[in-house]
């Protein structure tokens, strides 16, 4: 009897200690929060231009309506929130190193993207821009593990990174670099661009930020295990929806056409979690009449605002 109570106790202290870690997943991943009748807003939504990804051939964006063996430059960016006095990220583009780099990132053979920045397009320049530096950022929210999205972590060394937990843990599991071989590793860069001991917390599922329903991450996996999207609440804009890489180009999501880049990542089941993924987006869009911001897509930035201009 003693024994038990001193376990309860003992469980009762862990649970205690933990309970600041523990992340709070909102619904089951099938299902749609209903939520936002009440939900708060975010004050301020920037774009950062992250610069481009230069494709010698379309190979790996096939069932995109692309033509084959056409060059195509895909984009990269980071978004700034702004919620009362908190700023948060979603995404942190490619290294800012690249911009130190004459021709960009070295690339893997003609299949191989060369990314490319000026240094206007780092992210310490452009948050210089709003007035902020990368010690401001208090919370980072990572679509997934791929370099293009988590390129500058390291340099926000105060915030909390909020990633899926499926994702961080195939992300570090038999003592892979985080991001893996890639061919974003460029001469100078840090080998880690996201370091083991970087804070985080750690989603099971569906996450409001804010508590407020302003900023919603949701899971929608596809592209890798743990991919989410953002879904950012503003006063006059309405509801944003950054797509991270749960779709790479508005063609393809409209017509549902999986890009053959998907192929690669088998250990997703890429013929069915990315259509899933597709139709997730499409349920949130729906229900919360939302815009959606495709990020890899230059076509779709063309006309946004760019930082130090935001969006209210
Ligand atoms: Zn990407």
């Amino acid at each position: 009897m003693k024994r038990v109570s001193g376990f309860i106790v003992a469980a009762a202290v862990i649970t205690l200690l933990a309970a600041p870690y523990v992340t709070r997943p909102i619904l089951a991943q099938s299902s749609v929060p209903a939520f936002s009748k009440t939900a708060g807003f975010a004050d301020q939504l920037y774009v950062l231009d992250g610069g481009v990804g230069r494709n010698l051939t379309s190979v790996n964006w096939l069932s995109m309506l692309v033509p084959p063996a056409t060059p195509i430059d895909i984009s990269t960016y980071a978004h700034l929130i702004k919620h009362g006095d908190t700023w948060m990220m979603f995404d942190t583009s490619t290294s800012d190193v690249i911009a130190t780099i004459p021709n960009g990132s070295p690339t893997s053979g003609v299949e191989g993207i060369r990314w490319m920045k000026t240094p206007g397009q780092t992210m310490t320049a452009q948050l210089k821009l709003v007035g902020i530096t990368p010690a401001d950022i208090k919370l980072i929210g990572i679509s997934h593990q791929h370099p293009d999205h988590t390129g500058n972590v390291s340099l926000f060394k105060n915030s909390t990174v909020l990633i899926q937990r499926l994702e961080y843990e195939q992300m570090m599991a038999a003592g892979r670099s985080p991001q893996g071989p890639s061919p974003m590793q460029v001469p100078g860069a840090p080998i880690t661009i996201f370091e083991r001991n970087h804070p985080v917390r750690l989603l099971d599922g569906d996450y409001d930020v804010f508590g407020d329903g302003s900023v919603l991450l949701f899971y929608v996996g596809g592209h890798t295990v743990g991919s989410m999207v953002c879904l950012v609440h503003l006063k006059n804009t309405g509801y944003v929806l950054l797509s991270g890489d749960a779709v790479h180009f508005r063609s393809n999501f409209d017509t549902r056409r999986i890009p053959r880049l998907e192929r690669a990542n088998d250990e997703n089941h890429w013929l069915w979690s990315v259509p899933i993924a597709f139709e997730r987006v499409a349920a949130l869009m729906s229900y919360y009449k939302a815009e959606l911001w495709v990020h890899h897509d230059t076509e779709d930035y063309k006309g946004r605002k760019f930082a130090p201009k935001y969006y209210e």
